[in-house]
This record gives C-alpha cells, sequence and structure tokens, in this order.
C-alpha cells in the first residue's frame, strides 16, 4: 500500500507518502496498481489464405488496452517462399505504425534455412527483434536438422526461439483418415490432433535445443498436461526451456467441439482444446512456475465465417479465437478469485515473465523507479458477464460468452498516458511505440 508518481513517461518514486501539488492526482483506495499487462501471442492482421485475421494493430490494440493490456509481441505469418526473414518485419512495422495505442514489437519468423536467414538472424536481433519463431507443422515447417541448426544460431546471437510444436506428420495422415472417411464435423478437427502430436513435438524440439548447447527455447501455446510434465523433466534437468500457455486452454473444454449447428467451429485453433484434467494440470504448472507466460494467440474470424467456410470440412476453417481483450481479467478471476494463483504469480504471468523472457524488463513488466509507466488499476470487487456486445475485438463472437469474471481493470496507463478509463478509449491511434528488445 503506497503512492506512486509518474512523472513524463517513467516511474518516478514508488511507496510511501507523496505529496506533489503540481501532479494529478488518482484514488485507487481498494483496488491493485499493477504493471501493465504484456501478450506476446498475437497476430493482428495475420493473412492465413483463406482469411485475414479481423483485428488490425489499431482494433486489435483498443481491445487490449481496454482488457488492461499495455505491450503486445505480435507472430507475423509468413511471406512468399524464400523470403528473406526482414520481409515480414517490414510489413508489420507498417501494419503497426500510425496504428498501434499500446507499445509493441514483433518476434521474427522463419520459413526456410539457409546461409543468408543464418547470417540475417543476428541483423534482426541488432533492430531488436530478439525472439523468432519456428513452426513443426504447416507449410513452412522445421524438421529436426533445421531445428538443430537455428538452435545453434540464436544461440550464438542471443535470440530466444519461440517453437509451435505440433507434429506434422501424423496431423496429416489423421486429417486425411478422418476426411476420407466423411468424419467432417468440429470435433475431428480435434482428433486429428491428439495430445501425443503435441507431445512428440515437445520432445524432439528440447532433445534438439539441448544438443545445440542448451540453447534457450520458448514453447508457444501449450495444451496438455502431458507435453507439461515433459518439460517440467527437461526444467529439473537443467534445460533452459520456457512455456507459454493461453486462457483457452485454461478455461475451456473439448466438450465444445460437439456443440449442436457447427457451434464447435467456433473453437477451431491449433493445438486444439483438450480435456479437463489438462487444464487442471496446466493451471498446477502456473501454481508451480513451470508454465511462466500467459498469452493469447489471439486470432480472430467471424462464427459466420467459419460456418460458411467450414460448416461441411472441418479442414477448411481458419484456426484462432479471441482473447485479448479478456487476458487479464479471466486470469484474474479463474487464478486467484479461484484461488489458484497469489496476486504476485498472476502479476508475473500476466507481465513480468513475459517481459524477462522476451527481453522487455525492466523497462515494461513492473512498477519501479525508472521503469515506464505502463500501468493498469485493477478492481477486484467488480463482476462483470462477458458478452461480445461490451468487447471491442473486431468479430462476431466471443469464445468466452458469459463468463463471470471479477477485476476489469478501470485505468490503463502507457508510458504516462491514460488511455483508457472505465472501458472507454480515450487515447490516441498511433500513439504506442515499437520497443527495441534485448537479447537474450
Ligand atoms: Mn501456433
Ligand atoms: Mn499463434
Amino acid at each position: 500500500t503506497g503512492d506512486l508518481l509518474v512523472v513524463g513517461e517513467t516511474i518516478a518514486r514508488v511507496g510511501g507518502v507523496i505529496s506533489d501539488p503540481h501532479a494529478q492526482t488518482i484514488d485507487a483506495k481498494g483496488k491493485y496498481v499493477l504493471p501493465g499487462g504484456i501478450d506476446v501471442h498475437t497476430h493482428f492482421n495475420l493473412d492465413v489464405g483463406i482469411a485475414v485475421a479481423q483485428d488490425d494493430f489499431y482494433t486489435g490494440t483498443v481491445a487490449a488496452a481496454i482488457g488492461g493490456t499495455t505491450t503486445i509481441i505480435d507472430h507475423p505469418g509468413f511471406g512468399p517462399e524464400g523470403c528473406s526473414i526482414f520481409h515480414q518485419i517490414k510489413k508489420y512495422h507498417a501494419y503497426a505504425k500510425d496504428f498501434a495505442v499500446i507499445d509493441y514489437s514483433f518476434h521474427g519468423v522463419l520459413q526456410h534455412m539457409d546461409d543468408q536467414v543464418l547470417q540475417e538472424i543476428p541483423k534482426l536481433a541488432d533492430q531488436g527483434i530478439t525472439s523468432m519463431k519456428v513452426y513443426m507443422t504447416y507449410d513452412y515447417m522445421f524438421n529436426d536438422a533445421m531445428l538443430f541448426n537455428v538452435f545453434k544460431a540464436a544461440k550464438k546471437s542471443g535470440v530466444l526461439i519461440a517453437v509451435h510444436a505440433e507434429d506434422d506428420v501424423l496431423i496429416r495422415n489423421l486429417r486425411q483418415k478422418y476426411i476420407s472417411e466423411g468424419k467432417k464435423e468440429a470435433k475431428y478437427h480435434a482428433k486429428s490432433r491428439p495430445v501425443i502430436s503435441e507431445v512428440d513435438a515437445v520432445k524432439r524440439v528440447l532433445s534438439q535445443a539441448m544438443k545445440a548447447d542448451n540453447a534457450p527455447v520458448y514453447i508457444v501455446h501449450l495444451s496438455t498436461g502431458e507435453g507439461l510434465s515433459i518439460i517440467k523433466k527437461a526444467r529439473e534437468s537443467g534445460q533452459n526451456v520456457s512455456v507459454e500457455t493461453c486462457p483457452q486452454y485454461l478455461c475451456l473444454d473439448e466438450t465444445l467441439y460437439s456443440l449442436p449447428n457447427h457451434e464447435g467451429l467456433k473453437y477451431v485453433m491449433s493445438p486444439p482444446l483438450r480435456s479437463e484434467k489438462d487444464q487442471a494440470e496446466l493451471w498446477k504448472g502456473l501454481a508451480d512456475q513451470v508454465i511462466a507466460v500467459v498469452a493469447t494467440d489471439h486470432c480472430p474470424f467471424d462464427y459466420k465465417l467459419k460456418k460458411k467456410i467450414a460448416s461441411q470440412d472441418f479442414s477448411k476453417c481458419p484456426g484462432g479465437v479471441a482473447g485479448v481483450e479478456a487476458r487479464v481479467t479471466l486470469l484474474y478471476s479463474r487464478g486467484v478469485r479461484d484461488k489458484k494463483l497469489t496476486v504476485q504469480q498472476f502479476v508475473k504471468l500476466m507481465a513480468e515473465n513475459p517481459a524477462k523472457i522476451m527481453g522487455l524488463y525492466p523497462e515494461k513488466g513492473v512498477i519501479k523507479k525508472g521503469s515506464d509507466a505502463d500501468i493498469i488499476i485493477l478492481d477486484p470487487q467488480k463482476k462483470e458477464v462477458i458478452k461480445k456486445r461490451n468487447l471491442h475485438e473486431n468479430v462476431d463472437y466471443s469464445p468466452y460468452e458469459g463468463f463471470e469474471v471479477y477485476g476489469w481493470p478501470c485505468l490503463t496507463m502507457v508510458r504516462g498516458n491514460i488511455i483508457v478509463r472505465d472501458k472507454v478509449f480515450i487515447g490516441k491511434k498511433g500513439s504506442g511505440k515499437f520497443i527495441k528488445r534485448k537479447r537474450i
């Protein structure tokens, strides 16, 4: 309990009683004053070929800000075959500049391996982009040899490799099998990406990173308890691995795929939703600090569009759900309010750990003298029911419709500017800043 003073864009003093007759005062009595949320996994403007994710860097960051997030790191989509790793970054700078209302960065995206890419990795890091993503499935997947080589290069350059860990061989095989058998409902999306497809990919990626002199590795959107237990053992044996999960894997489960009238398509995402047992194990992983980060994988497509494209065939469905606006509140409600996490753990998961892992700390992720004044005020007593019509994400449904939540942030400040008050955006388009991140 105490005061804090913001001067300009940074925090000038923390604690005790501060009186400054020239300062504007905000009374936060009875509320939590916390570091702004950091969501390190969004997909604004993502072009998946059959559709484009519907939030851009304006609508997406406005929704993020209203939900208490003050920095995002976006995962760009793939560029043309064989392109330089600067290709997508250049494109995304143009997407974000003049649009983002909160601070932002990008992960690099790697889609092939050759000498040029290996030389470009440290050069991209010089520009403040110090994490890069590889996929073990989809069109530009990395096999074990490519993973090994990229881990070697990344380790040398102080770059963190983020990995989408799902086994491509099994997924393709099962998808074909179900489709040929005429099993095309949404639940076969989940059945074609079973637990073992994540578990096997996690094992392979950990093994390649370890062989590459224990190169740091970050597993995005972990969905399974079994994957978690493998990572836990690896960490205990000294492997440098960090893990992220998402609100959807903590709050929703696979029974939703069987909803009538194609409503299961709302939850088509990869990896898919899992069992209640997986959910419970992921929550335990958060409390035990094996999982360090809760990010959203925010990638919304209208339910109307999903139904139009994919009601006859799940494999046609653009995958992804919205989440950037509800992340902080969901984690507070289901975590702290439901006594699965302490407030301190909650703050680590939504802000401090992602800042540390992604090279943003201590400018971001902490309330401390000299840090950026990225601050949210959260009212733990205020109850709300999530309804699509009250959200600002540019999509026609929320996967969390009807959820009772507590602690929606009532104020969001980015570098000293109050940009949201009581869920109303009062900031300026384009006021977000690209943040150069430190090497890992
Ligand atoms: Mn992914
Ligand atoms: Mn993603």
